[in-house]
């Protein structure tokens, strides 16, 4: 797909020049977030939650431990434990747990900040506007969702109103997403916007500083782009996500 046909798709129309200082992104919802705190994350002790399954969440009494019987889940077990899990305020008002979806051998491993309303609803990543446009952005390098793609979140419950995750939250949440990481082993990660990037680099980023560099998350290049739902609002910043998505393809071929 020509990246003006990709454009147009979106109803944004063939508009290529940058008018003036883009706003640089913040958080998709929220005021700039200080970055989680080092892996394995210091969160409150899940309470005591009487559930038949998983063994392993039901014997883990603190994070460490919690975090430790994650490492050791496949992926059915992985999604039992999201289903099930307290760990944070976010299951208080979730309709579900929003995992990730895809190729379970993916080598694209894209990660955004937390399910939204339709998310909560259907227990997909990305499946609202800001979704639409992700997928826009998949097609524009050739790539189908659930082909050699897979896509996460860094919380799996959705924030109330859609603000951008606590870092308790994310940290909370990080042992599921670490254990997806590991599972997948991708090739590529690419982080959708400050809240994934700062997850995955343990560092305060900006993502107009970050883009266009090739980072790694434990020896996975990582590369960081806009959030989609970000570029929905700031329509000149698209011609620099698709010089990314440009990074993005050049990065994997010489993988
Ligand atoms: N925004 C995200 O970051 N993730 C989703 O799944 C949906 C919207």
């Amino acid at each position: 797909m020509k990246r003006e046909q990709f454009w147009r798709e979106l109803g944004v129309g063939p508009v290529w020049r940058l008018r003036g200082r883009a706003v640089e992104e913040a958080a998709p919802t929220a005021a700039p977030q200080a970055p989680p705190p080092p892996s394995p994350p210091a969160v409150a002790a899940p309470p005591a939650v009487i559930v038949a399954e998983p063994a392993a969440t039901l014997l883990a009494e603190t994070p460490d431990e919690r975090a430790a019987a994650i490492a050791a889940m496949g992926w059915d077990e992985l999604r039992t434990a999201a289903a099930a899990c307290q760990a944070c305020e976010l299951c208080r008002r979730r309709k579900q747990a929003v995992l990730g979806v895809g190729d379970p051998d993916a080598d694209w491993l894209f990660v955004g900040e937390g399910p939204g309303a339709d998310e909560d609803e259907r227990g997909e990543p990305f499946v609202g506007q800001a979704g639409k446009l992700l997928d826009a952005m998949l097609a524009a390098i050739d790539l189908r969702r659930g082909q050699n793609v897979y896509i996460a979140n860094t919380v799996k419950c959705r924030p109330p109103g859609n603000r951008t995750p606590e870092p308790t939250e994310t940290a909370a949440c990080w042992p599921f997403l670490s254990r997806q990481i590991a599972l997948l082993q991708p090739k590529l990660i690419v982080a959708l916007g400050r809240p994934a990037a700062q997850t995955l680099l343990q560092a305060e980023v900006k993502i107009g500083a970050a883009r266009g560099q090739l980072f790694e998350h434990q020896g996975i290049p990582l590369i960081v782009t806009y959030h989609p739902a970000y570029l929905l609002r700031n329509l000149p910043d698209k011609a620099k996500a698709w010089e990314d998505l440009c990074f993005m393809r050049q990065t994997m071929r010489g993988r």
